[in-house]
């Protein structure tokens, strides 16, 4: 660990160096088993897309040191000097509050996620600057889930170093979030579908989103804005629901061998 007495400059780019590592590490990690399991259940999904996927993993790396940066800083506030909300005596909060955290954290990511992509959306300008990097992976793949221009980056990057000074979490329960929204960024651009079909059309299933919901917005571009949950889709009207390729390539997948 970085001695407390560290000049406050050198202590904040080490950490942001550290967490910069830790980042795109998990992002090697996450999207390297889940590029591993679609080499081996879908076959050539990915022929051809050496070039797109090789400049997803370029913005990624850039949008890895622009999540890092806060989030190592936030974290070096915290252990030295005790600022944020942030805690790890388990019996600080009733144990209830646990889960509830991970919920709230969840559902603040989505809402932001929702609204600040619909506006990239809503302008052309806007979109142009800061989203068609996004949108350049067609289709998507494991390797998009962090294939952001810098400028959606920040917004994205900035939300939980915030909450964290508002809204009490244990590191572990900030780790669940974390771990969540890694995978499920994954997942959702995989071009595939990796829940059953079952669960995507149960009643819980159709509040949440997962790769076939996400994969229409990178058809469509002008619906499916969220990120986790399907709520703001729903009471905005924006929601059309699943991507009939991966929906039906579901159900042709179900075809013996
Ligand atoms: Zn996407
Ligand atoms: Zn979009």
């Amino acid at each position: 660990m970085i001695p407390a007495d560290t000049p406050i400059w050198l202590a904040f780019l080490l950490v942001s160096a550290a967490m910069t590592v830790m980042v795109a590490l998990r992002y090697f990690l996450a999207s390297g088993l889940f590029a591993w399991a679609t080499a081996r259940l879908r076959p050539g999904l990915y022929a051809g897309l050496s070039g797109q996927i090789s400049k997803e993993i370029r913005w990624s790396l850039i949008a890895a040191f622009i999540y890092g940066a806060p989030a190592g800083i936030v974290f070096w506030l915290w252990r030295h000097h005790g600022y944020s909300l942030l805690y790890s005596d388990w019996t600080a909060y009733p144990l209830w509050y646990l889960p509830l955290s991970v919920l709230i954290y969840l559902f603040a990511q989505d809402s932001w996620f929702y609204w600040s992509h619909r506006a990239m959306h809503a302008s052309t300008r806007l979109f142009r600057l800061a989203h068609s990097v996004h949108h350049e992976s067609r289709p998507p793949t494991v390797w998009t889930a962090m294939s952001f221009h810098p400028l959606e980056a920040v917004s994205g990057a900035l939300l939980i170093p915030l909450l964290v000074f508002f809204i009490p979490i244990h590191l572990a329960m900030l780790g669940a979030v974390l771990t969540a929204a890694t995978i499920m960024g994954v997942v959702n651009h995989m071009g595939w579908e990796v829940f059953p079909r079952r669960f995507v059309h149960s009643a819980f299933g159709r509040w949440m989103i997962t790769a076939s919901h996400h994969e229409r917005h990178h058809e469509e571009y002008r619906c499916n804005f969220g990120l986790y949950f399907r709520f703001w889709d729903r009471v905005c009207g924006t929601d059309r629901g699943l991507s009939q390729r991966l929906d039906q390539s579901r159900q042709h997948s179900k075809a013996p061998g």
